[in-house]
């Protein structure tokens, strides 16, 4: 079997393979540090995007404090790779998740949760209490600032969740998440800024009426990539959750602009020649999604199509120079998570040459 090792040549790796250019993803991190850091806030990237224990470990390395994950597998996978600061951004909900979460505080006490029904916080309160674990758990309220996704209504509802929790001995309310994802990839930076201060003016002011209530609220969680900078101006607002930034992708970068460059793509192969014009790689559905769009050839002169579960077009006008059947090419994602997703190892290079391997720990990891 071929098994790629640090030093091979980029130029010999088997396709589709995810790379990452080491220069420009270490360049994105310590943009987005330069940035949010001298603001003070705590930045807990969002790993959703990676799937990887080994890359949030470089990033507390570069000053993060912790990461976040959406789903308790995710969670489960990321902490047995070596990584357990984790906030789960999405409810846990029903007896399996519930039971799979107190196993997984049992061995990592910090693990935070986010909760925005009162059934949801009663029933992992319940199993918590039945488990025998005495500490209870880090609790925020997922506050609902206008993505209609998840998250109880600020005022009144958020008011009577918090004193339902705190009704609870095993659970531990410490602050509020508010996430604005319908905002990061609004195209007008103006208008993402002042819709952005709208979601934030709800969630910290939510936060104040449950501190006035006496509730100790300690964390207000936020942001993304499209969004980090304008939620850090506003004060109450503690903690960063941006994720895709670290390489971004088309979608990102048609919406946010080149501030942080595309560090990843997939390697792809010219496996046949389709006409004076056109040629068939080796990538299609199974290696990019397309939720998002199309994928892009890192080279724009050529122009990807979708032409099945394992190949794609590329395209060119006449002028441009003809691919050929063994080429390679490199493909810029339209969306980055879910296409990691689709892979098992990272292949990260400088110059040409691969210098670290890093496996995808929560691939698959949706439940
Ligand atoms: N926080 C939450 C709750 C999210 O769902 C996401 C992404 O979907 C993020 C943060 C990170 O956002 P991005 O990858 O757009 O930076
Ligand atoms: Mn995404």
């Amino acid at each position: 079997m071929y098994t790629p090792k640090v030093g091979d040549r980029v130029d010999d790796l088997d396709t589709p393979s995810m790379i990452v250019d080491l220069d420009l993803m270490e360049a994105n991190i310590q943009k987005l540090m330069g940035k949010l850091l001298p603001t003070g806030l705590n930045i807990r990237p969002h790993l959703k995007t990676t799937k990887s224990a080994i890359l949030a470990n470089k990033l507390v390395a570069a000053g993060a404090k912790g990461g976040c994950v959406a789903k308790i597998s995710e969670a489960e996978a990321i902490a047995a790779a070596g990584f357990d600061d984790l906030l789960i951004t999405c409810e846990i909900i029903g007896p399996a998740k519930v039971k799979r979460l107190v196993e997984l505080y049992r061995k990592h006490r910090k693990i935070r949760i986010v909760i925005d029904s009162e059934t949801g916080a009663s029933a992992i309160n319940n199993a918590l209490v039945a488990s025998g674990i005495e500490e209870p758990i880090s609790v925020l309220i997922d506050l609902d600032v206008g993505l209609h996704r998840t998250g109880v209504a600020p005022g009144e509802p958020a008011l009577a969740l918090a004193h339902h929790i705190a009704g609870l001995k095993q659970l531990k309310l410490i602050g509020v998440q508010g996430y604005e994802g319908h905002l990061q990839h609004l195209h007008d930076r103006e208008d993402r800024r002042t819709q952005c201060l709208q979601s934030m003016e709800i969630l910290t002011g939510t936060a104040e009426s449950l501190r006035q209530a006496g509730f100790g609220i300690e964390v207000v969680t936020t942001g993304g990539t499209g969004t980090a900078e304008f939620c850090a101006t506003v004060p109450g607002v503690t903690e960063l959750q941006p994720g895709s930034f670290i390489f971004m992708d088309t979608d990102y970068r048609n919406a946010v602009g080149t501030f942080y460059s595309n560090s990843f793509t997939i390697l792809s192969t010219v496996v046949s020649k389709q006409g004076p014009r056109a040629v068939t790689i080796d990538a299609g559905l199974k290696s990019l999604t397309t939720d998002s769009g199309l994928a892009e050839c890192k080279d724009p002169r050529y122009a990807y199509g979708v032409l099945g579960d394992e190949h794609g077009s590329l395209t060119w006008d006449e002028g441009t120079p003809s691919l050929a059947v063994g080429d390679r090419v490199q493909m810029i994602p339209s969306h980055i998570d879910p296409t990691v997703n689709l892979h098992d190892f990272y292949y990260a290079y400088r110059a040409g040459v691969v210098e670290e391997i890093w496996p995808v720990d929560s691939r698959g990891k949706v439940q």
